[in-house]
């Protein structure tokens, strides 16, 4: 047997090194079917079936019907289609997750076979899918064709400043629904005041939710602030509804109150929900979820909040955890429920976890693709971080812009943000002074304006909020009072669009599946169906959103990188002067090194990429060259922009038969004139890390091979910077700039470079 090995190795340090990673604080969980941990097999999942005897159910997924628990009686009464049952539990469930995917059967032929399948006949359909044909058949079976998104306006303090000026963003991005909850929850008044209000500027007809203890919720959606509710929550085990003092009958009569008064209402359920209660009697996630589900459908509830949603960080846990999230929104949709599908909270700590969970939801659509996008900062997230908070929002819009997906949301400009912060801070401040709530200072709203966060606020504390909370419930202040007082305080454009919204709720046109409002009018799955059937067809962006997904901040273009450039010419003009001096000769002297400039290096373009002036690049290759004993000679180029045969001239040129090609950008080459035009001696191809140093050096090693030497090369270093996102663009846009400058058959002239003292 060999001896162990001398040296004293305890651990290969790329763990350590992984250890590091963000992804290291997410925890994992193995598949443990007996403890509930497991998305797609429970141990105890029953196997599909369904007898019906006389017209009646007399078995279902396994269980007698004088076994049934309530869940089982409800779905067998309220969601089960006897006129369909028979034929759809008799297909296999292979040949239905093929109809699934594909797009020559229609959807609303798969949404009349979903009425007459059982929990476990509709969770062992999905399960046969893989998660690309889950998110096909995603897109294919979503209810509306334009896709939506749903935003989260809270904050840590429950500011409602910050609230009115948040939720004014929120509308201004293109939320389709913004939803608020407190940290307090006596201020569950002035948080739906405030966002009420706030709401209200820009746009008319954004949908929102105060999210409270459900009896308040429901005072607040009668005094009229709230447009749709969405915390009715179901469960897939009869323990779990037990807990929360509820039933499937409990909660159709909830719904039902909310629909009475105009109000949009979907349920909440999600993976996981159980487990974390406890009340997981061994089955998997994706089974619970079907029950619950089949429940809403029974209850009438117009749509869901699911996949995951609180439970989605444990689901995560679980080998196809997120598989299993994505299966539970398409059984949904495939139920023909409104589905805010899920990537709400945070799932990983793992940037690249929570890029790759939203991918399939933003490229299939989604009625809502996030059930609570945080437009605040992730610290002001009263629900808890999103996938998705005001720290990445911009990511956001770049994953929208990089796929041509239409995730709902737009850019704001700086100048239109601030003006809508300002305009929902007014708003609101006259509406507490009018209605005696409370007088803020300048010096509170100003904080807001432009707070980014609750951190950086001088205004409300939650203690004063209570007291403008409890007057609001207390003297019974409803959205009437505040229309009026909207339009007293000549904030007519706020007053016009809340009341836009409150006449849509007496007509209960958004009662509908899928609806939300877009430029004053309902679009739902009844005035806009998904009509998915194949390529062509379906939801595509028109040019005018296309042309808004692709308007991002800070986008470059010729103009804009020649304008940046412009800026820099004062200040290297007073550097460095370049004298044309005629053609250039070849030079006879040995102990000489030539550099030939691009077309366009210090005329029309003044620093590399690295940000250094191009006179500081000259007088460091000069310091270098000259240092070793030898001469420098210039020369411009005209008849290329391109490195190696710049380097090429300068050698053909040089005296030594080596020379130095510059681009403007910053990129160079040491050249001999025996070599072929791409096998150089040095090539500086990274201009944007190269620092004058590294200029330095080059010189110093141009002028050793001049000599004949061999010098160590010039080593720039990367530290994996991405180089190509950070420059690429601009690398292009300049590098077309100088070929354009470009002549055929112009020779290279001499050229007298004159430094001021400074530089050299
Ligand atoms: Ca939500």
């Amino acid at each position: 047997m060999a001896d162990s090995p001398s040296y004293n190795a305890n651990r290969w340090q790329r763990f350590s090194d992984w250890d590091k990673r963000p992804l290291r604080l997410d925890q994992f969980a193995v598949e443990d079917p007996e403890n509930g941990f497991s998305a797609f097999s429970g141990a105890k999942d029953p196997k599909p079936g369904l007898a019906i005897t006389d017209g009646k159910i007399t078995s279902m997924d396994g269980v007698a019907l004088k076994d049934f628990d309530m869940i089982d009686a409800f779905i067998a009464q309220h969601h089960l289609d006897l006129d369909v049952a028979e034929e759809a539990m008799a297909m296999s469930s292979g040949d239905v997750a093929r109809m699934l995917v594909d797009m020559n059967v229609p959807r609303v032929e798969l949404t009349r076979l979903a009425r007459g399948m059982t929990p476990a006949k509709l969770a062992e359909v999905v399960a046969q899918l893989n998660a690309m044909e889950i998110s096909f058949s995603y897109s294919k079976m979503r209810a509306r064709q334009t896709p939506g998104n749903q935003a989260h306006v809270t904050n840590a303090k429950d500011d409602p400043l910050q609230l009115g000026a948040d939720a004014a963003i929120a509308v201004a991005l293109g939320f389709d629904e913004i939803e608020t909850t407190m940290r307090v929850s006596r201020n569950a008044w002035s948080n739906a005041m405030a966002c009420c209000v706030g709401s209200s500027v820009g746009r008319a007809g954004t949908l929102f939710q105060c999210s409270s203890e459900e009896a308040e919720e429901l005072e607040i959606g009668m005094a009229g602030f709230t447009s749709y509710a969405e915390t009715v929550s179901v469960y897939g085990t009869e323990s779990a509804f037990i807990d929360g003092d509820d039933t499937p009958w409990s909660k159709t009569w909830l719904a039902a109150a909310y629909a009475s008064r105009g109000i949009k209402m979907r349920c909440t359920s999600g993976a996981a929900a159980e487990l974390l209660m406890g009340f997981h009697e061994a089955k998997s996630l994706l089974y619970l979820e079907a029950r619950c589900l089949c429940v809403q459908r029974g209850m009438g509830s117009q749509g869901t909040q699911n996949g995951g949603i609180d439970g989605a960080p444990l689901a995560s846990t679980m080998p196809g955890g997120v598989r299993e999230l994505m299966a539970e929104n398409l059984l949904a949709v495939w139920l023909d429920l409104e589905c805010a599908s899920g990537n709400d909270a945070r799932h990983s700590e793992s940037e690249i976890r929570v890029g790759a969970k939203i991918l399939p939801f933003l490229i299939a659509g989604s009625d809502l693709i996030c059930s609570g996008f945080g437009s605040i900062l992730k610290y002001d997230n009263s629900f808890n971080p999103s996938s998705f908070n005001g720290e990445e929002l911009e990511d956001f819009l770049v994953l929208q812009r990089d796929f041509e997906a239409d995730g709902g949301l737009k850019s704001v400009e700086e100048a239109t943000a601030l003006s809508l912060r300002t305009q929902a801070i007014e708003a609101l401040s006259y509406v507490f002074e009018d209605l005696e709530l409370s007088t803020p200072d300048e010096n509170m709203k100003r904080s807001v304006a432009v707070a980014s966060g609750s951190d950086d606020t001088d205004s409300y504390l939650p203690r004063a909020v209570a007291d403008i909370s409890d007057q609001i419930k207390d003297r019974a202040i409803t959205v009437v009072d505040v229309i009026k007082s909207l339009h007293k305080g000549g904030f007519i454009e706020e007053a016009e669009n809340l009341l836009f919204l409150v006449k849509l709720r007496v007509s209960g046109d958004y009662l509908q599946t899928s609806a939300v409002v877009r430029d004053r009018k309902i679009i739902s799955a009844i005035n806009d169906p998904n009509m998915y059937q194949g390529p062509g067809t379906g939801y595509r962006l028109s040019d005018e959103r296309r042309e808004e997904l692709a308007t991002i901040r800070d986008v470059l273009d010729r103009e804009s990188v020649l304008r940046a450039e412009a800026i820099y010419e004062p200040a290297e003009s007073k550097r460095v002067s370049y004298h044309t001096r005629g053609p250039a000769e070849p030079g006879t002297n040995p102990a000489e090194v030539v550099i030939a400039l691009s077309p366009g290096f210090g005329n029309t373009l003044f620093r590399t990429l690295a940000g250094h002036p191009l006179s500081r690049v000259i007088g460091e290759l000069k310091a270098g060259i000259e240092g070793e004993g030898t001469t420098m000679r210039i020369v411009r180029c005209r008849h290329t922009a391109d490195t190696s045969f710049l380097g090429l001239t300068a050698a053909g040129l040089s005296g030594s038969g080596v020379g130095i090609g510059l681009q403007a950008k910053g990129t160079a080459i040491i050249h001999h004139k025996e070599r072929l035009p791409h096998n150089n001696l040095e090539l500086f191809s990274n201009a944007p890390i190269t620092t004058l140093e590294h200029y330095r050096g080059m010189g110093r090693n141009a002028a050793i091979y001049a000599r004949g030497d061999m010098p160590d090369p010039i080593i720039v270093p990367t530290h994996g910077e991405a180089l190509g996102a950070r420059f690429h663009a601009r690398v292009a846009l300049t590098y077309a700039i100088e070929t354009e400058m470009t002549q055929d058959g112009a020779s290279p002239e001499l050229i007298d470079v004159r430094l001021t003292e400074e530089t050299s």
